[in-house]
């Protein structure tokens, strides 16, 4: 699955810290666990065979479904998952003929008893049923675009029973066979392709191919009115089915495909595995995509792009999703993990192998850089005290929801150092072996260590634990005296926060200074303290305790030597390495190394860096700044501030695209002119968004794709009611994403209370589809004003809300208590404390949320009178 740009808070744009958190749960929440239950695989499947009926414009299907068992030793009984399922008749059957059997539906476990006992043996289960369309987006889902109605299927982790009775557990890899029965102007799109296909009276029936072993959670069914494109240049039949009328956006998308899959078939040394590759892509849809194997399943904001229309960000994205998506195809669907305690291992792996492959193939976009981003957030998420190891066994409801936060970011970030530690050529041996050895089937994390651990002729599995089996991250202290540097490792904490001391085995890469020489080592840091000395040199210059930008670790080098590094930086450290001083900066202001006025001067000294993604880390701490410390009264000189730190910046790269421009510019310029014109409140810029919107609203082809949507929010901040209708109106008529999210973002930029007040009602009774409901809201939490109204749109409409989106993400609305605000936590411990408003792991969210709460509250007083006087002394 991949949650971007849920995931990630878009590295180039700013956004709400409560957008940022709320989108987190994409990584977050695999599934609602309240009533997970194991079978225990005595009775297992060996194929299975459904067929169902399925017609979108009404509220119910009905279906069949073969499932061939073995069953190991005798037993009273077995079971298998159905969830809210009506069951017609069930019939099970021995080779010589029906058995005697009662069956009992007790919350998701189909239980069948014979009237005697099982014997071992080949048994086939007949089941009839039917059930109502979930609306919720999981199970088998029903959704209407431009009133026409649409069915798709959203399974992981443990919805396939939603749809039908089935083995519903990642170790029960089988084949499966799909029939459907649809109205004959429908379209029907499943994993495999199809067999046979007939006709009769207004509906068809469409046999599709048996699939190659696959758990269910990657089966899936598409069934409507969908127009498609061919894919080009791929190695099998492929093409992008979209809602009807859609089909002429999909052409950039499908142009990209093709590469992407030759590059990963050339990593992974090994063919595409399946028969046909077709992508589909949906209105109504929350996670980004889904890697179902032959039928990947996309949200249309992602996939659907005016070719003649795409922004940096855009094109940067769907590569990063078409990447992550083929990889699993291999690591995942090929090889699948026994069970979803290594969740976290297969999503791990698809986002470093998508970041690698965008990095190869489209070295101009420099996500290189971008990624990083990404993982400078999740270790601050995983600095505070609430932080879980992102390996834990799931036994119990809630324990994954608990555990795979991490696991997109953190978990890339250490393949990453660890691959940089065994070498690129071992660690892809050692993949390639473990999806040799285990293709088709079931692995664990252990198999995976094992093999990488005898492809590079080391010991990776211990020091890979001590990162995936412990919580939080280290800090490494760095220090040198002659040509001898020490290395101390602790457990990082925020600053007054007591936390166990830990120990981690760490690859650290050290760029070190010296007599006029770089030197490069790498040394395994497994101890509390070590010593290394660089032979053959005299004195120490300087220290980069993260060569290259890598590591999975915070680092400290004291005052001084930190003040070379800022200094000299232009000059000795590379880009990818200026990018995690900033966010090490972040964190040494976070664990109390630094003041916040030393935090702000640093930062400020990379303002006009030579990389613009450089200045973007930049923003990234600022924006840290700015929603920890600038009260209403530090408003004014903090935009005093911005203005001067950024008008170079504008001079430097101009507010209009240019020829030769380098694509990281091209990039970076919305963010660059969004804090200009909506926290500096520069009149120029105000100047240039109030023509780029004029000029947006009379032929949105004549804008420049990446500025259309800041200049509109821009513009919005002081925008009146008639502006609030028209960009309505807009929103409301396109059928292009991009002009659509463009419209709906700035709808929730206008600073005039009432027009908020009507903005936030427009969420809930605009025509807005449910995965768009939290745009507008997130939108107005930017202020901690506007903080606390959201807050209160939230709890006012929460039956409302949490009807309308996947069960799996409401635990995540206890994080619109967040932010640096005392009160709106005490409001948000009440309301989300009460039975009433919780759900499966609501406690454990609001429990993150108090932790974020607190610490940021804690920096705020300890720093602010500091950061007050840097930014009123240089006004
Ligand atoms: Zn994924």
């Amino acid at each position: 699955m991949f949650g971007w740009p849920l995931t990630h808070k878009e590295p180039l744009m700013t956004q709400s810290r409560f957008l940022t958190v709320l989108l987190l749960l994409f990584v977050a929440a695999p599934a609602t666990w309240a009533s997970v239950n194991r079978l225990d695989g005595n009775a297992y499947p060996v194929e299975q065979s459904i067929k169902l009926t399925i017609d979108p414009s009404t509220a119910a299907y009905s279906g069949s479904t073969v499932i061939a068992l073995r069953v190991k030793t005798t037993a009273e009984d077995f079971s298998l998952h159905a969830d809210g399922i009506e069951i017609s008749s069930l019939e099970l059957l021995t080779p010589t003929g029906p058995l005697e059997a009662r069956h009992a539906l007790q919350g998701d476990v189909l239980t069948v008893t014979p009237g005697a006992p099982l014997q071992p043996g080949e048994y086939t289960l007949r089941i009839e049923f039917s059930n109502e369309f979930n609306t919720q987006a999981v199970g088998l889902y029903r959704m209407e675009a431009e009133g026409i109605g649409y069915a798709y299927t959203q399974f992981e982790d443990i919805d396939a029973r939603k749809a039908f009775p089935c083995f519903d557990e990642p170790a029960f890899k089988i084949p499966f066979q799909l029939t459907i029965t649809a109205r004959e102007q429908d379209t029907v799109v499943s994993n495999t392709p199809i067999a046979s296909e007939s006709t009769e009276e207004g509906w068809k029936t469409i046999a599709f191919k048996q699939t190659k072993p696959l758990p269910t959670y990657l089966l899936a069914i598409a069934v409507g009115p969908m127009d498609s494109i061919e894919m080009p240049g791929l190695p099998v039949p492929g093409r992008i089915y979209t809602p009807k009328g859609m089909a002429g956006l999909a052409t950039y998308s499908a142009q990209m495909t093709a590469p992407i899959l030759a590059a990963l078939q050339d990593w992974f040394g090994m063919p595409y595995p399946y028969e046909k590759l077709d992508f589909i892509s949906i209105a109504e849809y929350w996670p980004g995509a889904m890697e179902h194997p032959g039928a990947v399943t996309f949200a249309d904001r992602i996939l659907l792009l005016d070719a003649q229309q795409v922004s940096a960000s855009q094109r940067r994205t769907v590569a990063l999703v078409i990447a992550h998506e083929l990889a699993h195809q291999w690591f995942g669907n090929l090889v699948t993990m026994e069970w979803w305690d290594d969740l976290w291992l297969n999503e791990s792996f698809a986002d470093w192998m998508g970041d690698k492959i965008v990095v190869q193939l489209y070295p101009e976009m420099r996500h290189d850089l971008v990624e990083m981003g990404s993982v400078n957030d999740i270790m601050r998420t995983d600095s505070q005290a609430t932080a879980e190891p992102i390996r834990q066994p799931v036994e119990q409801a809630g324990d994954l929801i608990a555990n795979v936060g991490l696991a997109y970011a953190k978990g890339k970030a250490v393949i990453a150092m660890f691959e940089r530690w065994i070498g690129e050529a071992a660690f892809r041996s050692g993949v390639q072996q473990y999806l040799e050895q285990n293709a088709w089937g079931n692995a664990e994390a252990a198999d995976f260590w094992s093999a990488l651990s005898e492809a590079a002729g080391a010991d990776v599995a211990s020091s890979m634990a001590t990162f995936l089996e412990q919580p939080g991250l280290p800090l490494i202290e760095v220090s040198a005296a002659d040509n001898t540097i020490t290395l101390k490792q602790s457990r990082f904490a925020n600053y007054g926060v007591e936390l166990a001391p830990q120990t981690w085995r760490i690859p650290v890469a050290l760029r070190v200074g010296a007599d006029d020489r770089v030197l490069e080592r790498t040394v395994l840091l497994t101890e509390p303290e070590m010593q290394v000395a660089i032979e053959g040199v005299d004195s120490i210059d300087w220290i980069m305790p993260a060569a290259d930008g890598s590591g999975y670790y915070r680092w400290s080098v004291g005052d001084e030597p930190l003040k070379v590094l800022v200094t000299d930086a232009s000059n000795i450290l590379s880009d990818r390495e200026r990018f995690a001083l900033m966010g090490n900066l972040g964190a040494a202001l976070d664990g109390g190394m630094i003041g916040g006025d030393t935090h702000l001067q640093a930062v400020s000294s990379f303002a006009n860096d030579p990389e613009p993604l450089v200045i973007s880390a930049v923003l990234d701490e600022l924006d840290k700044v700015d929603n920890t410390f600038v009260t209403p009264e530090l408003e004014e000189a903090f935009a005093a501030y911005i203005k001067r730190s950024l008008s170079p910046v504008v001079d430097r790269f101009g507010v209009a695209q240019r020829a030769d421009e380098s694509e990281t510019v091209t990039a970076f310029r919305p963010r660059l002119l969004l804090w200009m014109g909506a926290v500096a409140r520069d009149e120029s810029i105000i100047a240039w968004a109030r023509e780029t919107s004029a000029q947006y609203a009379h032929d949105p082809a004549a804008v420049d794709p990446s500025l259309a949507g800041v200049s509109l929010r821009i513009v919005a901040k002081d925008g009146d009611g008639d502006l609030f209708d028209d960009f309505a109106q807009r929103f409301e008529k396109t059928n292009n994403p991009a002009v659509r999210s463009n419209y709906l973002r700035a709808l929730g930029a206008f600073d005039d209370p009432a027009i908020r007040e009507r903005a936030l009602a427009y969420s809930l009774t605009g025509p807005l589809r449910p995965n768009e409901m939290f745009t507008i809201p997130s939108g107005i939490a930017q202020t901690n004003e506007g903080a606390n109204r959201s807050f209160r749109w939230i709890t006012d409409n929460y039956a409302q809300i949490s009807q309308r989106m996947p069960p799996l993400f409401i635990p995540f609305l206890a994080r619109f208590g967040g932010g640096c605000d005392a009160e709106r936590l005490q409001r948000a411990k009440a309301f989300f404390g009460d039975p009433a408003h919780q759900v499966e792991g609501t406690a454990k969210q609001l429990e993150k949320t108090e932790t974020g709460v607190v610490d940021c509250i804690r920096l705020r007083e300890r720093e602010a009178g500091n950061v007050a006087a840097y930014l009123t002394a240089s006004m």
